[in-house]
């Protein structure tokens, strides 16, 4: 039997909001947004960002699973994954009795019809999507508008005979869901993380070259059959919706151009597309943090996001141009004012520096958060900092 889908969730957004609001508000926080952004205590200042934390699609996502389980509370109720990229909310649904498709000892094939699947935020595979089909089982789809949209967008270019190449991260979920549309659609993609792979994408558009060394870097990134002689001749651009805007600008502009220096401007035009697909949310808390940076005398910067949300990451390099910026993924990454545990920008793994805090004078603190960072954490940092400067 097919699986039944439910996508504009449960109609029990009442009976969950108290939960919401219980679990992830802070009262501090809205304290602050209503004045103007702006904390003082002591010597402490920290301007918040004017658009921070929970996106609509995170909102959705996890409201949708606070849903599932009030409406199912005697079934068994799985997410394939992460539902977002944040270890606290995570946490609160495994609390909650939710299981993890991707824990030791879980897996799809085990599932039947009286199980209930959550699909997260980023969106699943096709095959995933189909083998899940197959079982039967109750799906609650939480797939964002933003990431639908980027889908769109790649089918289109499919059916038009464009390979897709797609600015964003081979392993992430996202990228990986939106690959699989294009194969889908009868297409072929190419993922792009950098401009250092652009550049050997747009080396091989202007000189051909080397096709197996070129297969052999991309071997993760392209899909089955991708033949770069064949395949790079239409191309349409795609991001993954939480990239940094000015990269996946900077990413497109180099394709389009090496599509004219080898087809001219003429014959180009109908060989290259491009639709900016990072998601307004993503954009929003960008240009907010652009313009605490220009606008706000912040001494240091902190970014407060699972180390493997994209959109957090992408903040922390903003913030790490122009300012000392700690990526920390919670509040207990406060260890003191003389410690702070955080990933340094561009880096993989956590360290913990010392000396990060001023220990007298005058202190103005930057702050924000990615999309998946919800405010009680927000509001636990500013307390930490509100105590390391008393
Ligand atoms: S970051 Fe953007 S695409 Fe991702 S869930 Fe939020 S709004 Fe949707």
């Amino acid at each position: 039997m097919p699986s039944l889908i439910f996508r504009k969730g449960l109609d029990l957004k009442h009976a969950v909001a108290g939960m919401l609001a219980d679990n992830y508000h802070s009262a501090i926080v809205e304290r602050i947004k209503a004045e103007d952004f702006r904390y003082r205590a002591g010597r402490l200042t920290v301007h918040l960002a004017r658009e921070f934390g929970f996106c609509y699609g995170v909102d959705r996502a996890v409201d949708y699973a606070y849903q599932t389980r009030e409406r199912f509370p005697d079934r068994s109720v799985f997410l394939t994954g992460e539902i977002i990229h944040n270890p606290h909310v995570n946490e609160k649904l495994r609390g909650m009795g939710i299981r993890f498709l991707t824990d030791a000892g879980e897996q799809i094939d085990a599932l039947g019809a009286s199980d209930v699947v959550i699909l997260p935020a980023f969106g699943v595979t096709v095959a995933m999507l189909e083998q899940l089909d197959r079982r039967g089982c109750t799906l609650i789809d939480t797939t964002c508008g933003s990431v639908l949209n980027v889908w769109k967008n790649v089918r289109r270019y499919a059916e038009g005979g464009y390979t897709s190449i797609i600015h964003g991260k081979v392993w992430h979920e996202e990228t990986q869901a939106t690959a699989s549309q294009a194969v889908q659609y009868g297409g072929k993609y190419l993922v792009v993380f950098d401009h250092a792979e652009t550049a050997i994408v747009c080396e091989y558009i202007r000189h051909g070259g080397d096709r197996d060394r070129f297969l052999e870097h991309f071997v993760r990134a392209a899909s089955p059959g991708l033949d770069p002689e064949r395949d790079l001749q239409r191309i349409g651009l795609a991001n993954q919706t939480t990239m940094l805007m000015t990269e996946s600008l900077e990413v497109g502009e180099l394709i389009r151009q090496a599509m004219v220096d080898r087809y001219g401007a003429e014959d180009s035009a109908g060989r290259y597309q491009a639709f900016d697909t990072i998601c307004s949310a993503t954009q929003d808390r960008q240009d907010a943090v652009v313009a605490l940076l220009r606008e706000q005398p912040v001494d240091l910067m902190i970014v407060i996001g699972g180390y493997n949300s994209s959109n957090t990451a992408n903040l922390a390099r903003i913030c790490g141009a122009s300012r000392p910026t700690f990526h920390i993924a919670d509040p207990e990454c406060l260890i003191s004012a003389g410690e702070i545990r955080h990933r340094p920008v561009g880096s993989k793994t956590e360290t913990t520096a010392t000396g990060w805090l001023p220990p007298a004078g005058p202190i103005s603190v930057g702050l924000t958060s990615g999309a998946s960072t919800p405010d009680n954490l927000v509001g636990a940092a500013i307390a930490r900092l509100t105590e390391f400067c008393s």
